[in-house]
């Protein structure tokens, strides 16, 4: 089938016997991102026939996933509600003698529908792994319906991508042993045969298949550790795809317009958490300023948010993910842009400085800092550079630091001066000249 003349129809179409996985997020995102890349459409469809594994909940978490990660389709389906269009394609099926009714062999009891197997052997040409052959003589005629009203898996999922028009199935590679199946059945059923192609799967850094056990693996999960969608689309895009050259970061748009099936690879892509994370700090740091303010803002809610929007190039600095924020909060690492700090006369000096030295270096601080311009901290650092730089950096610089921050680490202190203002800072260096002065 070509392109040229097909709309591109692709469609993603899960189990609702679990929570929305990366994998599964994968397979949605390049059947997604094919589809958008040639102005197609992007099928979901819940494959719930399986009533006794199949859960609204679980529903809920793919369509919740996809919507959080704005893989937004265009028809929506739940097998379950086509019973009626399998029905039709069975009954005319088994008219035509393609399929027919025999006795179930399991058991006796009853009757089963069975696939007339023409017992030959199917190529089919993957875009992934290119020509695949089968001899389909070992399936027998395999059993495609329990009854009439209820056909099996393989039946439902080529009845449903024939009537949807899906063109391309682009799905991981535990889907290759069904395909000459479904390429029986669809021949015979006289639905046009679509494009296969099979993702490789995701595996875990020891390079066994990746689950569970190897940490948070739903999109939910995700969202709710405060990953940016972007980010995790950007970093799932990059395990089984490359661009072809050494891009890494892409936004929704490039990935749409680069996007293409045949630099998907054969081999499993390695699940990187760091590397999840690093691409999630690039996106950070290249959101709008406004938004990025917005969503720290949030992170600190009984604090002056004025402040918060001066901090929050330095907290987007030392986060990969939002949930860091909180992290850091609880370890006081922010604290002392809001509240005075604590601090301990003894670690005011730097290195073997006198206490004397110190506390005429903060005499000194305070009577610059007086009159310092405090519009960048680059004007709060030139009015006391001269000073630092001859009576030593260190000494100078130091007790400045520790007195606005009352950490042994923590920001540079023109960028804290900045920040919390002239009065806050002379406060503060008047609080450790005085635990000095003892
Ligand atoms: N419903 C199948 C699954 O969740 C996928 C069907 C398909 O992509 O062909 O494993």
């Amino acid at each position: 089938m070509s392109e040229q003349n097909h709309k591109v129809i692709t469609r993603f179409a899960p189990s609702p016997t679990g929570v929305l996985h990366v994998g599964g997020v994968r397979t949605a995102l390049f059947s997604w991102l094919y589809a958008r890349k040639h102005n197609g459409e992007f099928v979901l469809r819940i494959e719930d026939t399986d009533t006794e594994r199949s859960t609204a909940l679980f529903e809920q978490d793919i369509i919740d996933g996809l919507a959080w990660l704005g893989l937004t389709y265009d028809h929506f389906y739940r097998q379950s509600e086509r019973a009626p269009e399998h029905r039709a394609h069975l009954e005319r099926m088994l008219a035509e003698g393609s399929v027919y009714e025999a006795e179930d062999n399991k058991d006796g009891t009853g009757k089963v529908i069975r696939f007339k197997n023409t017992n030959e052997t199917i190529t089919f040409a993957d875009v992934v792994r290119g020509d695949i052959t089968f001899d389909t003589t070992e399936l027998g005629d395999f059993v495609i319906a329990r009854d009439i009203d209820h056909p099996l898996y393989h039946f439902a999922v080529v009845a449903d991508d024939y009537d949807m028009g899906i063109t391309h199935v682009i799905r991981g590679e535990d889907g290759i042993s069904n395909t000459p199946r479904q390429i029986l059945i669809g021949r015979a059923m006289g639905a046009p045969r679509p494009v296969y192609a099979h993702i490789p799967l995701i595996l875990a850094p020891d390079k066994s298949k990746l689950s569970k056990r190897h940490g948070a693996v739903s999109a939910t999960a995700y969202r709710d550790a405060g990953y940016l969608p972007e980010a995790l689309i950007n970093f799932l895009a990059l395990l089984g795809w490359n661009p072809g050259d050494e891009r890494e970061i892409f936004t929704r748009d490039e990935l749409i317009r680069d996007f293409s099936l045949d630099r998907i690879q054969k081999s499993g892509a390695v699940f990187s958490t760091e590397k999840l994370n690093w691409v999630n700090k690039e996106h950070s740091k290249r959101l709008p300023p406004e938004i990025a303010a917005e969503e720290v803002v949030r992170h600190f809610p009984d604090r002056d948010s004025t402040i918060v929007k001066a901090i929050t190039p330095l907290v987007l600095e030392r986060i990969s993910v939002w949930s860091d924020i909180d992290t850091l909060c609880e370890a006081g690492e922010f604290t002392y842009f809001f509240t005075e700090p604590q601090i301990e006369a003894e670690k005011l000096s730097w290195k073997d400085a006198s206490r004397e030295d110190t506390m005429r270096h903060i005499d000194k601080l305070i009577e610059m800092l007086q009159e310092a311009d405090y519009t960048h901290p680059d004007t709060i650092k030139a009015s006391v550079w001269d000073y630092a730089e001859a009576e030593g950096r260190g000494a100078v610089l130091w007790p400045f630091r520790y007195a606005l921050s009352g950490k042994e680490k923590s920001v540079d202190p023109f960028t804290i001066a900045h920040i919390i203002g002239r009065d806050q800072t002379l406060a503060r260096l008047h609080v450790a000249r005085s635990a000095c002065d003892i």
